[in-house]
């Protein structure tokens, strides 16, 4: 459906909006979601003219390859034609009292009913002065349109300041009014999670304490900080990847099946995973919590993390993070979640293993002691997307000796290339006022407020980085983490 609406972005001049949000706006536009009744008022300090920014916003479109095989080259011109740029600093309310007056124009020019997104393309130091000033200078339709607020992580550093900054910006917008991005539950792999834990008899019965043994997560990167050390330095492997997009696949993994598969219905559930995680005390942190930091290659030939451009000599930000984590969400009370992340390891990938248990006497073997395989799920998020189901069966043999097969779906890279760009997804489904896929207040608060307890456990000790080698699947604690529970992480490029 055709969606109307007035998107103000606040940083149109820079790189998440270059990148990300215009080619994503141009998708939805040349899909037809948006149609001729919507308009896009850029804002950012320098002078640009609107010629300039439609040059700009062009240039987006071409730099993200989406105008190949157009047969329309006017397009992207039409679209640009949309755009209308502001110069504006978000610290002065005159600027606000300039804005409103463009916004209310376009209102009536276009036809758009009041209905106004506001995206905070932003540092989040700027989210509680621009949510005030929207409020005070009257950008905020009243009457039957929609006010709605994007904002992108990092929400906070811990909870004390993302409470801060969810205060900044409630004043003026209501939870249902605030579309929080994690750019992880736009990707298609992970939105299929629910459909293949509560679409399918043969998972959905198995998803319990009963018959799942463990669960694993890893979101391995093989390449280093590159150009990202200033902001890397300050955050680390914890705040980058594990409050966020990593207890998000957990919420998802570990939630009970909703009644109805709606927002509302999937929220509730989600917050009741996160909120049914352990929290661990500082003794438990350092049983189950690993860090680390990559140094060389064993052949030198790439740089240790502290070496890299713009790092501190003596950083001891963590490129590695290996931890277990508890569930006591009824179905699943007890099951140990593993998970890991880190920067220059073996290879890249995403995926998650869902470890079978494997508790059946093997009446195939003479030998009592002589296990089975286990049995394990395995679903790949990235780069590879679908789904591995290993088990074992009758390979040929002579008797009957049973051997471990694979059950693959991969989705080509024609599948792959059809899926829409994260962003696209999101922005589209803030237009429709879908919150499936946006973070609530309540999950991120109580995912900082678990990852807090490891934080000061760790600020308190000086670690002896660096503690792992570049090409690596992180530091030998992160195996024993496993081993000392019997188990093993299941992938495992090394082997
Ligand atoms: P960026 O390239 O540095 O852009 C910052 C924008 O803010 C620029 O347009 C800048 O324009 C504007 N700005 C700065 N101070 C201003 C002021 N006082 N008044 C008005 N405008 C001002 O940053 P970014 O990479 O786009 O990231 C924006 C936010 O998104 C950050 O919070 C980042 O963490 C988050 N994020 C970014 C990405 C990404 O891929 N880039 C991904 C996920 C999250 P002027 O200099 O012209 O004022």
């Amino acid at each position: 459906m055709n969606q109307k609406a007035l998107f103000i972005i606040f940083g149109g001049t820079g790189d998440l909006a270059y990148r990300k949000l215009y080619p994503a706006l141009f998708n939805l536009y040349e899909k037809g979601y948006l149609k001729e009744d919507f308009a896009v008022i850029g804002t950012a300090r320098r002078p640009w003219s609107n010629d300039h920014y439609h040059e700009v916003v062009m240039s987006a479109i071409e730099d993200a390859g989406r105008d190949s095989g157009r047969t329309n080259d006017d397009l992207p011109r039409k679209f640009a034609n949309h755009f209308y740029y502001q110069s504006h600093n978000v610290d002065d309310v005159d600027h606000y009292v300039a804005l409103r007056k463009l916004a209310d124009e376009l209102d009536e020019k276009y036809q758009l009913e009041g209905n106004r997104i506001f995206y905070l393309a932003m540092a989040p130091r700027f989210f509680g002065t621009i949510a005030g000033h929207l409020k005070d200078q009257q950008l905020l339709t009243d009457g039957d349109g929609f006010n709605r607020l994007i904002i992108e992580k990092p929400f906070g550093r811990d909870y004390p300041s993302a409470k801060e900054l969810n205060d900044s910006i409630s004043g003026s917008f209501k939870e249902e009014q605030i579309f929080r991005i994690d750019h992880y539950l736009g990707k298609e792999p992970i939105q299929s999670i629910a459909g293949l834990r509560f679409g399918n008899a043969l998972f959905n019965s198995l998803w319990n304490k009963e018959h799942i043994d463990n669960i694993q997560i890893t979101l391995a990167e093989s390449l280093g900080v590159e150009e990202r050390a200033g902001y890397y330095e300050t955050a680390g492997a914890m705040r980058d990847m594990v409050q966020n997009h990593i207890m998000q696949i957990v919420s998802l993994l570990t939630m009970e099946r909703p009644d109805v598969f709606d927002p509302s219905h999937l929220r509730e559930k989600k917050i009741e995973a996160v909120e049914n995680i352990q929290m661990y005390s500082k003794e438990e942190v350092d049983q189950n919590f690993v860090r680390g930091q990559y140094g060389e290659d064993e052949f030198k030939t790439q740089l240790a993390y502290r070496d890299e451009e713009g790092t501190d000599d003596n950083s001891q930000i963590e490129t590695f993070v290996a931890g277990k984590l508890i569930t006591h969400n009824p179905s699943l009370d007890g099951v140990p979640i593993y998970i890991r992340t880190g920067k220059r390891l073996t290879k890249k990938s995403t995926q998650v293993n869902i470890v079978f248990k494997n508790n059946d006497k093997n009446i195939f073997s003479d030998n009592p002691d002589e296990k089975l395989e286990t049995n394990v799920l395995t679903m790949h998020i990235e780069p590879d997307q679908g789904f591995t189901l290993e088990f074992n069966t009758k390979t040929g043999n002579q008797g009957y000796k049973l051997s471990p097969v694979h059950l693959r779906y991969r989705k080509t890279a024609a599948e792959k290339a059809r899926i829409p760009d994260a962003y696209e997804g999101l922005i589209r489904d803030a237009l429709a006022g879908d919150k499936t896929n946006f973070a609530h207040w309540h999950e991120v608060a109580q995912a900082w407020k678990i990852m807090d307890v490891v934080r000061n456990t760790w600020d308190a000790e000086t670690p002896d980085f660096p503690n792992y080698v570049s090409g690596s699947m992180g530091p030998q604690a992160a195996d024993d983490l496993l081993t000392r529970d019997g188990r093993e992480w299941v992938f495992n490029p090394r082997k």
